[in-house]
């Protein structure tokens, strides 16, 4: 059995984090154990790798959610990272933070410390913005990881840009500034045209510390306790098959295993709802009924239209012309292959009387068969996606078996809330208009899917039941919350309640859906808990002007 100060469980989004700023402190030890590979894979590194990592086993945990009635009955792909960097390194690269009630609103729900003020400058310290007109109260400009504009310029993107803005959407320099509404480009963790996962922002450069010690292929199985303090994490090096060891912290143990795992692995471990886990033949060491609830996740109907009179991605992507987009990649980095899914973002209102920006749009010049973002069409075409900012529907997380090595059930109730509905309803209606806006409609053909024969609200739901996808933001499953909160799972310190020695650091503990992609939030939150971890004070928190 080997000894450490702190042991990580998971080398994703925030575990790199926690690693570097953790070892930092050279009298520190710290493990982090990662069930996957190592990130060597190119495909992971080229931007457009998304395709190949989103069905890879190798590099992804390759979960399914289960059947719901908003889905149609159908199981949604939810793939999970699993790698170093985790799902970092097979995002689709955005960097939005979201906007400032959403923290807001995590500190009036008794959170301390956690409102947008407390919060921004740990937003601020992820990043190196590589931008001359950045404002510097919001960026940062000496963080672990380059944010870049998208250099990309296409007629299509610039029509649809026009169309936004004839629509009364204002264009917007910076939706990581003061305001997030508008419409632009994406933010991308994207420099020199390769990737920048949290691995290789953070954990690389801190693994040539001796005081980090990183175990990949290292499956943990179970966490050990005495008492009520954990002491260290059982695992298994090489999968079920592999030779069972033991790791021990003297310090503290960190989950950082994602929105899935994590909850799973307390689960395991015996500690989460009584009912359940007697159900499933575990020893309830501590009963937490909040463990594995809350799940929350964005849900996406996409429109597709045919294009004419300008290329798109699709034609791009195949014969000869594929060939010349990979040459010109390996040359000078640019191309289709050095692009991530969206290219443009919009943040709108689902009616004018709504007092906060509850919508967001993606838009790219390619289309997916039958949505589905691995395998583009044939015909030359483009998406339009739209969703609900901070859904209301929420769902759980639940371990099937005792079973480390088995799948638990993902249920995120997609679209149960009545409130989904109606915000995704008016999204779809904006959406279908900004997709054959007055400009666009040089280039526009007609409308693939759902077909412009879906015109009625039933329509337009029957299309989101057929087509609706996860835009892989699942969060909420080790939620913060004040301890008269009964599904509370950690303080706001990230400890898990009544337990010592023992946090959560990852987005299962954020309270609520912030309006944006998680991976920006999930680093400032893990830069957070560094501090927290080592007893330093707090980051200074922001004057901002009303
Ligand atoms: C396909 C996809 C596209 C996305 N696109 C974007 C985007 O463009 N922009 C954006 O902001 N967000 C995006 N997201 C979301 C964002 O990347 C994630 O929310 C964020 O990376 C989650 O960070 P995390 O630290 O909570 O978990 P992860 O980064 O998933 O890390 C968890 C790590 O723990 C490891 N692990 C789990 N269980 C165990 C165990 N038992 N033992 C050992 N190791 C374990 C995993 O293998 C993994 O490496 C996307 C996510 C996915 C999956």
């Amino acid at each position: 059995m080997e000894n450490f100060d702190y042991v990580i469980v998971g080398a994703g989004s925030a575990g790199s984090v926690l690693a570097n700023r953790l070892s930092e402190d050279e009298r520190t030890t710290v493990c982090v154990l990662e069930a996957g590979p190592s990130d060597w894979h190119p495909f992971i590194h080229i931007p457009a790798g998304f395709m190949y990592t989103l069905v890879n086993p190798r590099v992804n945990w390759l979960y399914t959610s289960e059947p719901s009635a908003w889905t149609g009955g159908r199981r949604i792909a939810a793939p999970r990272g699993k790698t170093l960097g985790g799902s970092s390194s097979i995002n689709g690269h955005i960097y939005n933070r979201g906007q400032r009630l959403d923290f807001d609103g995590w500190a009036q729900r008794g959170n301390r410390g956690w409102g947008y003020a407390d919060v921004l400058p740990y937003f601020r310290r992820t990043e190196r913005r590589l931008v001359p007109e950045a404002d510097p109260t919001f960026r940062g400009s000496d963080g672990n990881l380059p944010i870049t504009d998208l250099e990309w310029r296409d007629p299509l993107c610039e029509a649809f840009i026009e169309g936004a803005v004839q629509m009364g959407i204002p264009r917007n320099r910076d939706y990581n500034g003061a305001q997030q509404a508008g419409v632009s480009y994406v933010q991308r963790i994207i420099q020199n045209g390769r990737r920048v996962s949290a691995a290789r922002g953070y954990l690389h450069p801190a693994m040539k510390r001796r005081n980090l010690t990183v175990r990949t292929h290292a499956h943990a199985t179970s966490l050990m306790f005495e008492g009520n303090r954990a002491i260290g994490v059982h695992y298994r090096k090489g999968g079920r098959d592999g030779a069972a060891v033991e790791v021990r912290a003297n310090k503290e143990v960190i989950l950082s295993g994602g929105a899935v795992n994590s909850p799973q692995l307390l689960q395991i471990s015996g500690v989460g709802p009584g009912p359940l886990l007697r159900s499933l033949g575990i020893e309830v060491k501590h009963e937490l009924a909040g463990v594995g609830e809350n799940l929350r996740d964005h849900y996406a109907p996409r429109f597709v239209a045919r294009v004419k009179g300008a290329p798109t991605i699709n034609e791009k992507s195949h014969g000869l012309r594929l060939v010349g987009e990979v040459l010109r990649y390996a040359v000078s980095r640019k191309g289709i292959l050095s692009l991530n899914p969206t290219l443009i973002y919009v943040f709108w209102k689902s009616d004018p009387a709504v007092d906060n920006y509850d919508l967001q749009f993606t838009f790219t010049p390619a289309s997916y068969k039958e949505g589905v973002q691995s395998t583009l069409d044939d015909f030359p075409g483009m998406t339009i996606a739209s969703w609900q900012q901070r859904p209301d529907s929420i769902g759980y997380v639940r371990s099937k078996s005792a079973d480390p090595f088995a799948a638990p059930t993902i249920q995120p109730n997609y679209l149960a809330a009545e409130s989904d509905r109606r915000v995704l309803l008016a999204g779809m209606k904006i959406a279908r208009k900004l997709i054959c806006s007055p400009p666009l409609q040089k280039y526009y053909d007609r409308e693939e899917f759902p077909g412009v024969q879906a015109q009625s609200d039933e329509d337009l739901m029957t299309a989101a039941k057929q087509r609706g996808t996860t835009t892989f933001h699942l969060m909420g499953t080790c939620r913060m919350a004040p301890d008269s909160d009964p599904t509370a799972v950690v303080d706001d310190q990230l400890r898990v309640r009544g337990l010592e020695s023992l946090r959560v650091v990852d987005a299962s503990i954020m309270p609520t859906m912030p309006s944006a992609n998680l991976n920006a939030s999930v680093l400032m939150l893990a830069e957070k808990a560094a501090d927290m971890i080592r007893g330093k004070p707090a980051l200074e928190a922001v004057t901002l002007k009303d």
